[in-house]
């Protein structure tokens, strides 16, 4: 079998080996009945971490967000979240159809949401016209390639804490934002009633995201992921890698950010590519094609030579490290734009 070079994302990851035999040697249980005794572990050790009350194994980082929202609102209420954020672009307007929701999109540069464009967007009490404002969606590390700071997490915290308002934090690859951030996870997930996390991005389980947070919360979430069709029964097999990830994974993301940074320098010095130097937080490298280019050999071209990569959208490339692309592979993604884009 040909050995892919895959930077379309780090959803691509395959289990590691270690996850692989975690999978095979799993206790498991019926987790509807709360009998699956990985499971248990799993969701007790993402809380710990966290520094949460309680956690939920969920099938996916959308399932754990809709969740999320359907925990904390009612219908017809609305949820103020970054006009690019996951949420809303990437969700299929699932937040209409589960937990019935307005979302009020609003600027988030850099991912940031800024105490006075969440502050102009809460509807004032009192009024038989207007939604009730609920909920407040954080999201970090944000798609875009960038981290939000704790500073900025804690402002709009603090936005949300005198309106009143929850706050969900998007947080699927809150592990590369804490790496970034060098700080543990649960620093960030401070600033948050209730957090998703994904499993099975960098981490690189094959299956499942964590919803966290407080007890009362959490149990009300299970109920709800079970009306959802999110009761899973030996989720054990799933939980197993998902604790590989959590506890050994999440300690080597920085190497996939250095592999991305390493990546932008070499592709920064090939002609007719611009790096977004702004975007290089975590394990994505965006980057604009400044010549004219035929998208189509250039596509065909790398999948000549081995590389899985997602073609431009407007002009703008994205290649995403994690633990299968080495500086090896680095280097044959360099030398691979490098020939295709001489040609
Ligand atoms: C990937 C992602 C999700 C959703 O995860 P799925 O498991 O693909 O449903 C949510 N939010 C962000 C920011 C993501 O990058």
């Amino acid at each position: 079998m040909t050995q892919w070079i895959d930077v379309r994302s780090d959803t691509v990851t395959h289990p590691t080996p270690a996850m692989r035999a975690a999978m095979a040697n799993a206790p498991v249980g019926d987790d509807v009945y709360g009998d699956d005794p990985t499971v248990a572990a799993l969701e007790q050790r993402a809380a710990e971490v966290l520094g949460k009350d309680a956690a939920l194994f969920v099938p996916t980082g959308t399932f754990g967000n809709q969740l999320a929202l359907f925990t904390h609102c009612d219908q017809g209420d609305e949820v103020i979240a970054g006009e690019d954020s996951h949420i809303v672009w990437h969700e299929v307007g699932a937040a209409s159809v589960i937990a019935g929701v307005n979302l009020r999109p609003i600027p988030a540069p850099r991912g940031v949401l800024a105490p006075d464009e969440i502050r102009r967007r809460i509807r004032p009490a009192g009024d038989i016209h207007l939604p009730h404002t609920r909920l407040l969606c954080l999201e970090n590390a944000y798609s875009g390639g960038q981290v939000v700071s704790v500073a900025d997490s804690a402002a709009a915290w603090d936005v949300a804490q005198e309106a009143g308002l929850k706050v969900h934090l998007d947080g699927a690859r809150l592990f590369n934002a804490a790496a970034a951030l060098d700080v543990p996870a649960r620093d960030i997930a401070r600033f948050a009633d209730s957090v998703m996390f994904c499993l099975s991005k960098g981490l690189a389980a094959p299956v499942g995201s964590m919803l966290v947070g407080e007890a009362g919360f959490i149990e009300i979430a299970r109920k709800k992921r079970k009306l959802m069709g999110g009761g899973l029964r030996q989720a054990g097999v799933l939980a197993a890698p998902g604790l590989i990830a959590l506890n050994e994974m999440s300690q080597r993301l920085g190497e996939d950010h250095a592999n991305a940074r390493l990546l932008a320098q070499h592709l920064g010095d090939i002609r007719g590519i611009e790096i977004n130097e702004e975007a290089l937080d975590i394990n994505m490298v965006w980057f604009r094609l400044t010549a004219p280019v035929d998208v189509d050999a250039l596509m065909a071209g790398l999948l000549a030579r081995g590389i899985k990569a997602n073609p431009p959208e407007q002009g703008l490339m994205r290649l995403v490290t994690h633990w299968q692309v080495g500086k090896t592979e680095v280097a044959r993604i360099a030398d691979a734009f490098e020939a295709l884009l001489a040609a």
